[in-house]
């Protein structure tokens, strides 16, 4: 796609959005069953509620701003999925593995807290300001889920894999 605008920047944010979201829809439940911790378990299975959520409401942002949402794979998003699928199919469940897949989550919501980041700006200045709204909504959620791995990380998950 040959960018001329910001208009056109922010429709391609938009359909990485999409794209990702619905990669990390289909990946959690995987994540979720990984894991050792029951908090980190929960945590995902929340987030998990969350990102569908997300992903009809970056939906609800296309048709808004009247953006074709289908076609575009984030290659980034698909290569954090993949690390963390590695780290799933390569080791048995234990402590370190809650660990590593901790870190691994906080890289997507990272990655997303970028994007979402970016969208709201293009958005603000181009006037979209329920989109702006909508996005900004996800992108505060985003921040959470990632504060909530840090705290399970420090609540003892990290401990406990030092054995
Ligand atoms: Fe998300
Ligand atoms: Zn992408
Ligand atoms: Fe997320």
């Amino acid at each position: 796609m040959q960018l001329n605008n910001l208009e056109d920047v922010l429709a391609h944010e938009i359909q990485d959005l999409h794209s990702a979201e619905k990669q990390l829809v289909a990946a959690l439940p995987k994540m979720a069953k990984a894991a050792t911790s029951s908090k980190l378990q929960k945590a995902f299975e929340k987030h998990l509620d969350v990102t569908k959520e997300q992903l009809k409401r970056i939906e609800e942002v296309g048709k808004k701003i009247g953006i074709e949402l289908d076609g575009h794979v984030c290659e980034g998003m698909k290569g954090l999925i993949k690390e963390a699928s590695g780290l799933i199919e390569e080791n048995e469940m234990n402590e370190a593995l809650d660990v590593a897949l901790i870190s691994a989550a906080q890289r997507v919501e990272h990655y997303e807290i970028g994007a979402y980041g970016s969208a709201v700006e293009f958005a603000k200045e181009l006037g979209h300001d329920d989109a702006a709204k909508m996005l900004q909504m996800t992108l505060d959620e985003e921040g959470a889920a990632d504060k909530e791995l840090t705290k399970i990380a420090e609540g003892g998950v990290n401990e406990r894999a030092q054995a």
